[in-house]
């Protein structure tokens, strides 16, 4: 998981997103709202078919999602609610 760490500030790095394609083993966090609470849960699949920014993604037992391009991170990969929570190194893109 060590490749995913800026070794400046030793936060997780961006994910660039738009390498995914068909095959790819990825996680994505889905949510779901009831009265109380909004409950995060993190899946695992596999994509099968890519259209444009649209990623279908086949999780084992759990059907076909369709899930946002920048919404999924690449297996082995920390997920976006861990890098929500422990936050994202933004080194690099103070020089873009
Ligand atoms: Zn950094």
């Amino acid at each position: 998981m060590d490749a995913y760490r800026c070794k400046t500030c030793g936060k997780y790095l961006p994910i660039d997103p738009s390498t995914l394609g068909v095959g790819d083993a990825v996680t994505f966090t889905t949510s779901q709202q009831s009265t109380v609470q909004t409950r995060l849960t993190v899946k695992r699949g596999a994509v099968v078919s890519a259209v444009g920014d649209t990623l279908c993604v086949k999780v084992p037992r759990g059907g076909i999602y369709r899930v946002h391009r920048a919404d999924v991170t690449p297996e082995g990969a920390p997920t976006s609610l861990t890098r929500w929570m422990f936050g994202e190194c933004t080194c690099g893109r103070a020089t873009q």
